[in-house]
C-alpha cells in the first residue's frame, strides 16, 4: 500500500543535533546560551503578554520594527522579523532558491546552514574554513558559478570562533554578482571586540543584495523565546515578510525583545562580563598548551580533531558539543561551571 511521502530530499537530510541536556543547565556549556537569569524588567513585559495568550500576536510586529528601526537606525520596511534567526534563514532560503540552485556557506559552521539548504531543495557548496578557523573568502568567491543564488557568511563563525574583518568582507563583496544574495549572519556580533571586524550593517547602504541576519537568543539571552531578524533592502525584506508564516512570533517573545531594546545598557553589562569570562578562559587554555582560535563569540572552539568525542565525555558533568572527528565548542557559561570546565581539560591533557 502506497504511504505519503515527503520529498526525496529528506532522505539525506541530517537531523538538527542540539547541545545535550546536562543535570541542571549551569553544567549545560553545548548551546551557546545566556547563563544569566532574564532582566525583571523583561521577564515582567513578557508574562504581562502571556496573560493575554488567548489573543493573536500582531502579525505585523509594529512594536519590534519600530524599536529595531530607532535603535538600528534602518528605516522599518528594511525590517523582517522571525523564530529566532534561524527561522529567518529557513525562510529567506526557502524564497530564493528553485531546485538545483547553489548556496555557497563556509564549512565547518553552523550546522543549521546545510540542513535549511537542503529544506530549500537547493544544493550545498560547502568551503572548508582556513587553517586558523577563518573563511576562506577567496575560495568561496572562486565557488560562485550561474547557478550560485546565496552565500552565506557567518561572523563570527560558529562554532570556531572568528571574525571576517572589513576589509575581507569588503573584498569578498566586490567579487559577488549584484543576483547573488550575500546573507551575513551576525548571530554573536554583540560579542565582538576586534576593532578590524566586519559590521553587516556598515556594507547595507548602497546594496541591493546583501542581508543582515541578527539574533535576540544569545547575547540578550531570550533563546527559549525564538525570536530574531533580517536587516536588508526592503525588496527582499519584504519577500521574507511574505514567506514567512502569520503569527509565528509571539507577542510574549515581542514585548521581551522590545524590552531587552529598552534595557540594552544593563545587558551589555552582561555581555562584558562574558567577553572578559571568555578571555580569561582563552588565556588558561592557552597556557595549559592548547591551540585555541580567536574568538569574538560567547564560546571557545578546541580543534581536537579524532579525540573530540573522547574528550567531550571527560567534562562531564560539564555538557560541552563535540563535532566528531572535528573538535569540541565550548560556550563560557557560569564561572564556577567555566572553571570546572578548565580543570578537566586540564586534567584531560595531563593523562595524554
Ligand atoms: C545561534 C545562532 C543563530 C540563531 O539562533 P536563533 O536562536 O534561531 O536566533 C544563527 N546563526 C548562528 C551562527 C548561530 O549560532
Amino acid at each position: 500500500m502506497a504511504l505519503p511521502r515527503p520529498r526525496s530530499v529528506f532522505q539525506r537530510i541530517p537531523a538538527y543535533r542540539a547541545g545535550k541536556p546536562a543535570h541542571s543547565d549551569a553544567y549545560k556549556l553545548s548551546s551557546n546560551e545566556n547563563p544569566f537569569p532574564p532582566l525583571p524588567s523583561v521577564l515582567e513585559r513578557a508574562s504581562d503578554e502571556l496573560a493575554r495568550m488567548n489573543r493573536y500576536p500582531d502579525a505585523g510586529m509594529t512594536a519590534l520594527y519600530r524599536s529595531l528601526s530607532e535603535r538600528l537606525d534602518v528605516d522599518e520596511d528594511q525590517l523582517a522579523g522571525g523564530t529566532g534567526s534561524v527561522g529567518v534563514l529557513f525562510t529567506l532560503l526557502a524564497a530564493f532558491c528553485e531546485a538545483g540552485d547553489e548556496v555557497v556557506y563556509p564549512w565547518r559552521s553552523f550546522e543549521a546552514y546545510p540542513i535549511a539548504v537542503d529544506l530549500a531543495g537547493a544544493t550545498g557548496v560547502p568551503v572548508p574554513l582556513r587553517d586558523d578557523a577563518t573563511h576562506d573568502l577567496d575560495a568561496m568567491a572562486d565557488a560562485i558559478t550561474e547557478a550560485t543564488r546565496v552565500v552565506l557568511v557567518c561572523t563570527p563563525n560558529n562554532p570556531t570562533g572568528p571574525v571576517v574583518t572589513r576589509d575581507e568582507l569588503a573584498a569578498f563583496l566586490t567579487r559577488v554578482p549584484s543576483d547573488v544574495l550575500v546573507v551575513v549572519d551576525e548571530a554573536y556580533v554583540e560579542f565582538v571586540r576586534r576593532p578590524d571586524a566586519a559590521r553587516g550593517l556598515d556594507v547595507l547602504p548602497g546594496r541591493n543584495n546583501v542581508v543582515v541576519l541578527r539574533t535576540f537568543s544569545k547575547a540578550y539571552g531570550l533563546a527559549g523565546l525564538r525570536i530574531g531578524y533580517l536587516v536588508g533592502p526592503p525588496a527582499i525584506a519584504t519577500v521574507v515578510r511574505t514567506a514567512t508564516p502569520p503569527f509565528a512570533v509571539t507577542d510574549i517573545a515581542i514585548a521581551a525583545a522590545v524590552a531587552s531594546l529598552n534595557a540594552v545598557d544593563e545587558l551589555e553589562q552582561r555581555v562584558e562580563a562574558v567577553v572578559s569570562e571568555r578571555e580569561s578562559m582563552v588565556d588558561a587554555l592557552r597556557s595549559g598548551g592548547w591551540d585555541v582560535p580567536d574568538t569574538q563569540t560567547n564560546f571557545v572552539w578546541l580543534p581536537l580533531g579524532s579525540d573530540a568525542l573522547d574528550f567531550a565525555a571527560q567534562c562531564a558533568p560539564v555538557s560541552v558539543r563535540a563535532f566528531d572527528g572535528d573538535g569540541v565548542r565550548v560556550t563560557v557559561g557560569e564561572p564556577a561551571i567555566n572553571a570546572e570546565f578548565l580543570d578537566a581539560a586540564a586534567r584531560w591533557r595531563a593523562a595524554r
